[in-house]
């Protein structure tokens, strides 16, 4: 009974996960293990080219692994799916749609706006702050805000499972830190299961559950660190001991290959 439980509460499986580019001349990502939990926040840290977005890809079924295999609720991943939803550095708004009409934009392709669909976005775009600009165009909003439409769009599609690629990377740092700390919030209230790559190694620790720690030549996962610091978490907690023994660990790990 008890195991049952333990198989059903991991949401994300990779198990001797490769991927190769280029005829296999560039190894994008080499036997990688993981198993995600439901509900958990994972960080994949690591320089750039170490094949974070690749994974992250992988997951999402926008590409096809080359060796092992990824699987989501114990199926293996065949391309993408309704439950996976996927952000990025950019926003990609619709410049003549305004946030609503943004965040409407999944639910419009996938069929016909409902009043509850209108009154979700509603909800998203309060939830993430912009209760005050449902109205107004992406011209009309900074950068950050219009980062936080793109997470409402990401929510708006009712996917349980987020993968985010460097969300706020584009930000400056006070913004950034700002929405790391609503980010936290929100993933937990709509309790989703989350996939965040950043090259941070402070912002990979504050965020997560479990950070991935790559490394590259070739792309791999090699070290898992657990995060157990307590939620909710502010700034703050970055100047503890404990954090910095995390941001040690990763450090040591990503200079020790
Ligand atoms: P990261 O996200 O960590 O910066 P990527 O996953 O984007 O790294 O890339 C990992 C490696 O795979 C890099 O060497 C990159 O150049 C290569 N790569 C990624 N996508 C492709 C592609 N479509 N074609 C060829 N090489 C690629």
């Amino acid at each position: 009974m008890s195991q049952h439980a333990k198989v059903d509460d991991i949401v994300v499986s990779g198990r001797s996960v490769g991927k190769t580019f280029a005829n296999g001349t560039v190894i994008a990502l080499k036997n990688a293990d993981f198993d995600i939990k439901r509900g958990s926040f994972v960080s994949l840290v690591g320089p750039s080219g170490c094949g974070k977005s690749t994974l992250l890809r992988l997951v999402s079924g926008l590409i096809p692994a080359t060796s092992g295999e990824v699987t989501v609720h114990n199926k293996p991943v065949t391309g993408p799916r309704p439950d996976i939803s996927m952000m990025f550095q950019k926003a990609t708004l619709l410049e003549w749609r305004t946030s609503l009409e943004n965040v409407l934009l999944p639910t419009e392709i996938a069929g016909t706006i409902t009043l509850a669909d209108k009154n979700r976005a509603m909800d998203l775009l309060k939830l993430v702050g912009l209760g005050d600009f449902v109205f107004a165009f992406p011209a009309q909003l900074s950068g950050g805000m219009q980062q936080r439409v793109a997470l409402a769009r990401l929510l708006q599609t009712g996917a349980d499972i987020l993968l985010m690629d460097e969300p706020f990377g584009a930000l400056d740092e006070f913004t950034r830190e700002r929405l790391n700390t609503e980010l936290m919030r929100i993933v937990s209230e709509v309790g989703a299961t989350t996939l965040f790559v950043t090259h941070n190694i402070s912002e990979a620790i504050f965020l997560a559950d479990q950070v991935f720690v790559m490394t590259s030549r070739p792309g791999q996962v090699a070290k898992i660190i657990d995060v157990d610091l307590e939620r909710p978490r502010s700034l703050s907690i970055q100047t503890s001991p404990e954090f910095n023994n995390l941001v040690a660990d990763v450090r040591e790990t990503l200079g020790a290959v």
